[in-house]
């Protein structure tokens, strides 16, 4: 499966989300279930990570309600695009300084993780699609 048929299928694929992950084309992202492993370092709430040009998914949701999991897929390819912009290690250092920040500044993980610069415009980009 790939991110282009999800946007396809549930009527999002606009030239407005385009342009917001331009160069990103959706149909070279894939989706897959995410392994057991993987979900369980995950913290309550996550149900997608973005590792480069792969989206893992948790099953649940992969298999679940179609619009729901295509504003997932469009906050997860805002990350594919960062991931690009920034190179692998740009976008791990300034998600982990990010989150560290906030952590500095007393919040806790969960506000913190929401505190993250990338996921504040993932979040954003996602809500225009609501
Ligand atoms: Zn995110």
């Amino acid at each position: 499966m790939n991110a282009g048929r999800v946007l396809t299928e549930s009527g999002v694929d606009t030239d407005e989300l385009r342009a917001l992950i331009h160069p990103i084309q959706p149909e070279q992202v894939s989706l897959r279930s995410a392994p057991r492993l993987m979900m369980r370092f995950w913290g309550s709430g996550i149900k997608a990570m973005t590792l480069r040009r792969r989206i893992f998914v948790d099953p649940k949701v992969l298999n679940g309600d179609k619009a729901k999991l295509s504003l997932l897929v469009i906050h997860e390819l805002v990350h594919v695009r960062q991931w690009h912009d920034l190179g692998v290690l740009g976008f791990l250092g300034r998600y982990l300084r990010s989150y560290l920040r906030g952590r500095r500044d007393g919040l806790n993980h969960r506000d913190s993780y929401r505190a993250i610069d990338l996921e504040v415009e993932a979040r954003e980009i996602q809500a225009r699609f609501r």
